[in-house]
């Protein structure tokens, strides 16, 4: 049994990855400023685990903060969700998204090496791909960020290289997530967007659930099977396993490892939706409107170095996360907003 420091444990991915922890038996701090998250998702996690875990308010740019969490924990690593994580708001306010994802990751780093923790488990992204030349893509194309939240990743991934380089007792995995959707099957914690969402998957659920009139498809003249966008969508259910693994492959390996987390699949917007309905009983009214700026026509993993190195494979399609997205979805159509919890 580990004790593992999870930044961002209430947002939608650390939310579940917390229960896959205390499920394996792990003891679990969040550390979490709620500033894209409700301290309520962290009840649920308990509930679900039927274990307790330590939650903390706090930044992880509070250095004072950490240095107390790591005198008063003996962690043996460190999953480090924590970011801000919108595109066009990264576009709009670069300085914050260096300021929270670059700065708040040194300031994290820093605490572990006082303290002697080295084993560190990053939530990278399939962004700092930007526009792939070859699919699937394998972690050996080239990082070449189109925005300034890829760059964050981006520049993340190069200090913990350096750091893993200047000192072998680091042991880095740097997850590159492809595109998570759905939610807990119990459908007590899933993804809670604040505004309108900018994702696909969230979108369409509030389509379904009344929340929104109609999806906008982003382009149907993609050279795509279908003309619309492709994307690899993988469970977030699927995603929380891969940290286990991730964190388990820590603490038998040193170095700095980056590893594509998707399912090797790829499926196209309409595809999407039609999974949805076919899983859910709920049409989804759509209408096709101009691509995107900045998006790009087709992105799937090559998963093969998360099963050759973590053991980890997919197991659920898309069908499965639409039955379990919309399970969450219709329990709490506002979220953790929603008055007197899940029905
Ligand atoms: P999320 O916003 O739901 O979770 C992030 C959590 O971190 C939130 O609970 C937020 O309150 C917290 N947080 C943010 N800044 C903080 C700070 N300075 N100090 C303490 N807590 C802070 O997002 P998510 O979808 O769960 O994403 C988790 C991680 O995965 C992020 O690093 C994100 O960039 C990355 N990622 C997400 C996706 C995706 O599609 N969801 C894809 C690729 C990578
Ligand atoms: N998309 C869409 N309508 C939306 C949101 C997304 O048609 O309201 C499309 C988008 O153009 C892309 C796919 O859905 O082809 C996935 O978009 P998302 O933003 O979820 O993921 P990302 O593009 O960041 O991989």
């Amino acid at each position: 049994m580990a004790t593992l420091l999870v930044t961002g444990g209430a947002g939608y991915i650390g939310s579940h990855t917390a229960v896959a922890l205390l499920e394996a038996g792990h003891r679990v701090v969040s550390l979490d400023n709620y500033s894209n998250s409700s301290p309520l998702a962290l009840e649920r996690v308990q509930r679900i685990a039927g274990r307790p875990l330590t939650a903390v308010e706090g930044d992880v740019r509070d250095a004072a903060l950490l240095a107390r969490l790591f005198a008063g924990h003996a962690f043996d690593g460190v999953i480090h969700f924590a970011a801000l994580k919108a595109v066009g708001e990264s576009v709009a306010q670069p300085l914050a998204y260096y300021e929270n994802n670059v700065g708040g990751t040194l300031s994290l780093l820093r605490a572990m090496d006082t303290a002697g923790v080295r084993r560190f488990v990053f939530s990278s992204s399939a962004t700092v791909y930007g526009a792939p030349d070859l699919l699937p893509i394998t972690e050996q194309a080239p990082v070449r960020t189109t925005n300034p939240y890829g760059a964050t990743k981006a520049m993340v991934e190069q200090v913990l290289r350096d750091l893993a380089a200047a000192d072998d007792r680091w042991s880095v995995v740097s997850l590159r997530y492809f595109n998570p959707i759905g939610a807990h099957p119990s459908g007590e914690i899933g993804e809670d967007p604040n505004d309108i969402p900018n994702n696909l998957f969230p979108f369409i659920c509030q389509v379904a659930a009344g929340r929104r009139e109609q999806l906008a498809v982003f382009g149907d003249d993609w050279p795509t099977p279908d003309g619309t966008g492709v994307r690899d969508y993988l469970h977030v259910v699927d995603l929380a396993a891969g940290h286990l693994r991730a964190f388990e492959f820590v603490q038998r390996h040193a170095g700095m490892v980056p590893v594509n987390l998707g399912t090797g699949r790829g499926v196209s917007v309409l595809q999407l939706v039609r999974a949805f309905e076919a899983a859910t009983g709920q049409p989804i009214a759509y209408r096709i409107v101009g691509r995107r700026p900045g998006d790009i026509a087709e992105c799937w993993a090559d998963p093969t170095s998360a099963e050759r190195l973590l053991g980890w494979r997919a197991e659920f399609g898309v069908e499965r996360a639409c039955a379990d997205g919309w399970r969450w979805q219709r329990r709490n159509p506002d979220g953790y907003r929603t008055k007197g919890g899940i029905t």
